[in-house]
């Protein structure tokens, strides 16, 4: 039994694309666990922190009941379940606590190839399979358009040659599926990437402060992952072209350099990737044994 009052509860997905992104994430955190015989919870060691493993689909419910207190699943279901749910006016089923970098796909409209129908203005009359029947209606009303959407709950892509469906609308990634399955990829209606998601109802005091401390690690992991620490000797009089070519970069450090006037020694965090052009950018106005090293943590 997990001790509602003290311990965080997190939703995560059991198995599939974002399980592997969202244990990495965690454990970065620095969260340690087991998981119970029945591989249902994952026990927090070092943290009052247990994991829940279920289907995505469960994610947004889990939370909105307040069963846990946070979630981590694609904005695609959570929008979905978030038009299911509906909206009382006062309070959303859950709260968006923040994207997280990973889960990136879109929902997109897809249309066979040999279809007569080939654009969202040839919808009206359409019948549309899709997995999201509350994101595509809606979508739809939006755009006044009168169409049938029927659900399928996996497969979308076969459903034109079945003859269930004259158009689909499903998660596109590198679209390789709808190439496969001879569809023609058309409007995006949702972005979606994986986000994290926290329960409509206060979070006992008790736990607060590491909910708050978790949430800092999960933002300083994600600053990490593209962030380099970049160190190079250059002239001093070209500081201000150095700090132009690197993105997201804080104020430097500049240090003297023994015995060698008028070069310093620069060091920098960027907080973006940095690419052998920006290096060669950075030779071009005069800097060398330039370094550029992963980040291993951040705190802000
Ligand atoms: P579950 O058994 O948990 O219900 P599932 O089959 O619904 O699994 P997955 O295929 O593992 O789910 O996808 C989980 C999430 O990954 C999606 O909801 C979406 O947010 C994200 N995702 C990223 N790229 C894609 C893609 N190309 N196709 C489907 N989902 C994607
Ligand atoms: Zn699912």
């Amino acid at each position: 039994m997990i001790d509602k009052q003290t311990r965080i509860k997190i939703a995560i997905q059991k198995s599939g694309r974002l399980t592997e992104h969202s244990l990495d994430l965690l454990e970065r955190c620095g969260l340690k666990y087991t998981r119970g015989r029945d591989q249902l919870i994952g026990y927090g060691e070092n943290m009052p922190i247990d994991l829940l493993f279920v289907r995505d689909d469960d994610i947004p419910g889990l939370v909105r009941d307040d069963v846990c207190d946070l979630g981590i699943a694609g904005l695609n279901i959570i929008e979905e379940k978030r038009l299911e749910y509906g909206c009382d006016g006062i309070m959303a089923p859950y709260t968006e606590v923040c994207r997280l970098d990973y889960g990136h796909c879109r929902l997109a409209f897809g249309y066979p190839e040999t279809g007569a129908r080939q654009a969202i203005t040839e919808l009206d009359g359409a019948t549309i399979a899709t997995s999201y029947p509350f994101t595509v209606r809606d979508y739809l009303k939006r755009n006044d358009i009168s169409a049938d959407v029927v659900e399928f709950s996996g497969a979308v892509e076969i459903a034109p040659s079945l003859g269930r469906a004259d158009v689909i609308c499903d998660l596109v990634s590198t679209g390789t599926t709808m190439i496969a399955n001879k569809i023609r990829e058309g409007e995006t209606i949702l972005e979606s990437q994986c986000m994290l998601i926290r329960t409509p109802v206060a979070i006992p005091e008790e736990k607060t402060a590491w909910v708050n401390r978790l949430l800092q690690r999960i933002e300083g992991v994600m600053q990490v992952r593209e962030s380099k620490y970049i160190m190079m000797h250059a002239p001093k009089s070209a500081l201000a072209e150095i700090r132009a070519l690197l993105p997201g970069a804080e104020s430097p450090t500049v240090l003297p350099l023994e015995g060698v006037d008028g070069r310093v020694a620069i060091h920098v965090v960027c907080r973006e990737n940095v690419f052998w052009e920006t290096l060669e950018a950075l030779k071009d106005v005069g800097a060398s044994s330039i370094l550029v090293v992963p980040v291993e943590k951040m705190l802000a």
